[in-house]
């Protein structure tokens, strides 16, 4: 995709990132220039949040030692921790196989979600899931491809 959106980007958003080309070159943006970005805690794997970055979110999130988003409710730039001190300190980032979606590991200070709990998944809590293994059998044919794609 070209580097101009169809869109206008928002008022604040860097248009001129310093990202590395070649790792911008990798991104599958959606139309609003954003990949998603899975935070995990390093050591337990417990994931923890989903953000969104663009090209300066990731440029700052790989150069800063800080995760940083950008904030599609607030459209702005988001260090995680600088109002609530619950900072993320990144460990490492990884691409996923097309370029739409970042894994990045962190050392969690604190709470992850803004609500207090631990990961966002907590917050949310469980929906409830069936067991019963009624599925489409046309589905079940190409379940193998995608092991553990979703819980
Ligand atoms: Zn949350």
């Amino acid at each position: 995709m070209p580097q101009t959106d169809p869109t206008t980007p928002p008022a604040g958003r860097v248009t001129d990132s310093a990202l590395d080309p070649s790792v911008a070159a990798r991104l599958r943006r959606d139309d609003t220039g954003l990949v998603a970005a899975i935070v995990q805690q390093h050591d337990t794997r417990d994931v923890l949040m989903l953000g969104w970055m663009d090209d300066e979110a990731l440029h700052r999130t790989l150069t800063s030692g800080r995760v940083t988003f950008w904030s599609r409710s607030r459209q702005e730039y988001w260090r995680k921790g600088d109002t609530s001190g619950h900072v993320q300190h990144v460990r490492s980032v990884a691409l996923d196989c097309d370029g739409d979606a970042l894994l990045v590991t962190v050392e969690q200070v604190g709470a992850a979600c803004h609500t207090g709990t631990r990961t966002c998944f907590e917050a949310g809590g469980p929906l409830p899931v069936s067991t019963s293994g009624t599925v489409d059998p046309s589905v079940g044919a190409v379940a193998p491809a995608t092991p553990g794609a979703q819980p």
